[in-house]
């Protein structure tokens, strides 16, 4: 029988959610010609919004991965980074883990591959910064942070110990915020349990912006700024960063900071894969109709934070980035894929926006669920409860409540294991962005 290929590049939001319906589809009997093989660099899709918990020390890193194991059934999932399309002959190049490269053939091409961190001509920045879109980051940055408090406690030199005492975040949107307000907790347990005054710990967090995440609004990002400075956050709007070194930083007002630790959250573009294809974009991101089809490769879809989807609810303007438009883009890719070999109905992606719900450390988040305005405990709930039903999997919703539980009944666990490393963490290991070497 001559099978029919679906290939999908990437498996976050909207490539595991369109694998695991493209899956269903494939072990139908009247379907068994169709097979669906999923590539990404990792054998696991990343639930983001929780790094920041994973960063501060909340959440184990585990439970915020769905392993594609077991989860997409009647997919092949193949651990690997695509490194180039050919559109006119239908296959693809892709390099393995232990760098081999292989080429595959594909009848239908389903482009996922996402978001990585958007990198300005900032000097030192590739090499000092770090950003939060992985795993790896996120540990490097709780490892980090807590082996500088370690470090400081037995310098000698007064300076350098407060150095290793500051924190530096660039980017005061929501995964920024959420960033530095689960570093300020996770110093604060450190401080007890090291035994140093947490005051000692200085945080800055930096934006070009005039205002604390602006996707929430005036009155949320009014809220959220309130709870930052209770924290003794130090927020700076209006001001970046001009230059990154190993043990200081220089703000674009011209002023110096001595720090070890700057965390670069300042926004995504598209992956680089979608440079790579040679076919129209919009702000980066690779053009598609409502259909979520590629215009003049009828056998090519993308979605997500790489393409550029219309929003049919405000016409003129494309999706933002979102977990929430990536799910739902997910299942109408998997529905037009389908529709393209003749096993469904097409339609055009269409969603309004239902809000954003931001965590800012214990007892406080901020929330606008179809437009009510929420802080406090009723955020705080409303905000574990909707990720706890978005986590796309049963063991990893029980394994993040219980964690949510026990942070709530215990001191947080302050251990820096030291994994990974400086350089696994660095953004061309950890996101694949190619950096030029020299710096
Ligand atoms: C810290 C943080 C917090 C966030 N919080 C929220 C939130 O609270 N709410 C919300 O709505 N959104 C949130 N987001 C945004 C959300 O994570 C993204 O919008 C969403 O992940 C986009 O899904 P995607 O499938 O398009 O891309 P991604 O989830 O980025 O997945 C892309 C996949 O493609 C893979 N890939 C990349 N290049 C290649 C290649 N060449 N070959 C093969 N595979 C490749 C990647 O490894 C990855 O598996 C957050 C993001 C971050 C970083």
């Amino acid at each position: 029988m001559a099978m029919t290929s679906v290939v999908i590049i990437g498996s976050g939001f909207t490539g595991f959610e369109c694998a695991r319906r493209l899956g269903r589809l494939s072990r139908r009997k009247s379907a068994s010609d169709v097979r669906v093989t999923i590539i990404s660099p990792t054998d696991y899709m990343l639930y983001t919004p929780l790094l920041p918990d994973v960063a501060g020390g909340v959440v184990d890193a585990r439970f915020v991965a769905i392993p594609l194991a077991g989860t997409l059934k009647g997919v092949r999932a193949i651990r690997a980074r695509v490194d180039t399309v050919d559109l006119t002959g239908r296959t693809l190049s892709f390099t393995d883990v232990e760098r081999r490269s292989h080429t595959m053939d594909w009848d239908r091409l389903v482009l996922t591959p996402g978001s990585v961190t958007r990198l300005f001509d900032v000097p030192g920045l590739a090499t000092y910064a770090r950003g939060l879109k992985s795993t790896a980051e996120a540990l490097y940055l709780r490892d980090h942070v807590l082996e500088q408090f370690e470090l400081a406690s037995i310098d000698d030199h007064e300076e350098r110990a407060e150095a290793r005492r500051t924190i530096v975040v660039v980017g005061a949107s929501y995964s920024g915020t959420e960033l530095v307000a689960q570093l300020r907790a996770l110093a604060d347990a450190a401080a007890k349990q090291l035994g140093f005054d947490a005051a000692q710990v200085k945080f800055l967090l930096l934006d070009l912006a005039e205002q604390v995440m602006p996707e929430v609004g005036k009155r949320l990002g009014d809220s959220a700024m309130r709870v930052l400075r209770k924290h003794g956050i130090d927020v700076r709007l209006g001001t970046t960063l001009s230059q990154v070194h190993a043990d200081h930083v220089v703000l674009s007002d011209g002023s110096r900071v001595n720090t070890h630790t700057v965390a670069w959250v300042t926004g995504v573009t598209a992956a680089p894969l979608i440079a790579k294809l040679g076919l129209p974009t919009e702000h980066g991101r690779l053009k598609v109709g409502a259909d979520l089809q590629v215009p003049g490769q009828p056998d090519v879809f993308a979605a997500g934070d790489a393409a550029a989807v219309p929003d049919l609810t405000q016409p003129g303007k494309i999706t933002p980035p979102t977990a929430q438009h990536a799910t739902r883009q997910g299942k109408v890719l998997a529905r037009n894929v389908a529709a393209s070999l003749g096993y469904a109905k097409k339609k055009d992606y269409r969603h309004r926006n239902m809000g954003m719900v931001v965590d800012l450390g214990p007892r406080y988040a901020v929330a606008n669920p179809l437009g009510v305005h929420l802080s406090g405990y009723p955020a705080k709930f409303v905000t574990r409860a909707y990720h706890l039903y978005a986590i796309p999997r049963v063991v990893n919703r029980w394994a993040v409540s219980l964690a949510y539980l026990t942070d709530a009944i215990f001191p947080r666990s302050v251990i820096s294991f030291g994994l990974p490393s400086q350089s696994q963490a660095e953004f061309s290991a950890s996101e694949g962005i190619p950096l030029p070497r020299a710096e």
